[in-house]
């Protein structure tokens, strides 16, 4: 496979080689092609190891005992903490709460910032283009307290209408709540630029980054976000932990979310003292071992490059317009690719994105079908689903060819 890839300068088959996973057939010995990244990435053998050597070697609970192993796993666990802050450009280790997942962290904000900072009459701004899990947190909170919810309409062209914010946002906007990237239609967004205007009528805002920080170089203190979250299983990390972050004079004034071991300083039997940060928030056995092996997937991202990992996938979501332009009745989602990373969704006039899905598979190519958790933007854009190609360092250009090929005899053969 011819996998240097001349647009963006990567070796993607260097890059290939360290994932053990892609090197698989299926029983009619087609190749894997994953193209399924944005629902959850591989992971190289630098994470895979990571996981089995603590397990192997240092694995005990965490901040708890007072032996050898208990203190060797706290330490690897906090030294992933301290990877993640630099990664994120965090100005403090205790503003990297470890959670289970993005969902998770948009929960912690949404009850505990927002139980204790929002009322009824309030607004929370969120947008057309939401992932569930960053609009029923929101809507849960809204049923609680009585807020409204009011969302910034995406355009025609799949951008968010920047114009409608000078509506949107008044003194009883409490929070902004707002993917950096939209799952569907891959849509950047500029964050620093809508918290900037957020932050002029007093209101927070909350970052959904889940299909951001594993794909370009994030900077919690550029965008100004007031809380961002974000999943280690699309970033080549382990699934069941995840990463909050929240600028610390927040997190200092906020209650603790989950109540139980390690989140106090003092309990007695009808009241608790919470402990310190970042301890108030993680509440249990955190998911140690995963946590720990963030940081060989920090490593491998660092190492290779966030900002020519971008370049790679939108060289390879520019061909993937190219070479599906013209499939009969194909229509891609979203903006021009020059606006937009690594994700391409499409729908196909009269096909089922559920048939191209499983044709695609019985060739071996992995995409999503559905509507991605993304009901209100699949009803706002008329769909009812669609198929979505999302591409990661490892994908090549190859791959795109194999995936339009694959679509054009799809068509061919619903006819
Ligand atoms: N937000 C966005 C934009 C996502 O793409 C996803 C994952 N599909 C999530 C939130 C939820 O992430 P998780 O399931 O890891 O909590």
């Amino acid at each position: 496979m011819a996998t240097f890839d001349v647009e963006s300068q990567l070796d993607v088959q260097r890059i290939r080689a360290d994932f053990p996973i892609l090197h698989q057939v299926d029983e009619e010995q087609h190749p894997l092609v994953y193209l399924d990244n944005g629902a959850s990435s591989q992971r190289p053998n630098s994470v895979i190891q990571c996981l089995s050597n603590v397990y192997e070697k240092h694995y005990a609970n965490v901040h708890r005992g007072a032996h050898r192993l208990s203190g060797e796993s706290t330490d690897l666990f906090e030294e992933a903490r301290r990877a993640v802050q630099q990664f994120i450009g965090a100005a403090f280790e205790n503003e990297v709460i470890f959670t289970s997942g993005t969902t998770m962290g948009i929960n912690l904000v949404a009850r505990s910032w927002g139980d204790a900072n929002v009322t009824a009459g309030d607004e929370i701004l969120l947008t057309e283009m939401e992932h569930h899990s960053n609009l029923v947190p929101w809507q849960q909170l809204a049923q609680r307290t009585g807020a409204k919810i009011r969302a910034i309409p995406v355009t025609a062209d799949g951008q968010l209408d920047l114009d409608s914010l000078s509506v949107l946002l008044t003194e009883r906007t409490k929070i902004v709540a707002l993917a950096a990237v939209s799952n569907v239609l891959g849509t950047i967004n500029p964050v620093a630029e809508i918290a900037k205007e957020a932050h002029a009528v007093g209101a927070k805002v909350m970052v959904d980054a889940a299909q951001a920080v594993p794909h370009e170089a994030i900077d919690v203190g550029g965008w100004d976000a007031d809380f961002v979250a974000f999943s280690g299983h699309k970033m080549l990390g382990p699934s069941g932990v995840g990463v909050l972050y929240g600028k610390h004079a927040l997190l200092e004034e906020m209650p603790p979310f989950l109540g139980g071991g390690s989140m106090i300083d003092v309990v007695e039997i009808d009241r608790f003292t919470p402990a310190m940060l970042p301890a108030k928030f993680e509440a249990g056995t955190p998911p140690i071992a995963d946590a720990i092996a963030m940081k060989p997937a920090i490593e491998y991202l660092e190492q290779v490059g966030l900002a020519r990992i971008l370049q790679h996938e939108q060289s390879l979501a520019a061909y993937a317009h190219e070479l599906l332009a013209d499939v009969p009745g194909l229509k891609i989602l979203g903006p021009d690719v020059s606006k937009k990373a690594g994700i391409v969704s499409f729908v196909i006039d009269g096909l089922a994105a559920s048939d191209v899905a499983t044709f695609l598979d019985g060739r071996g190519i992995a995409v999503r079908e559905g509507h991605h958790c993304t009901l209100p933007l699949h009803k706002k854009l008329g769909i009812s689903a669609s198929v979505r190609a999302s591409f990661y360092l490892y994908n090549t250009r190859e791959e795109v060819e194999k995936l339009a090929d694959a679509v054009r005899t799809t068509v061919e053969f619903f006819g």
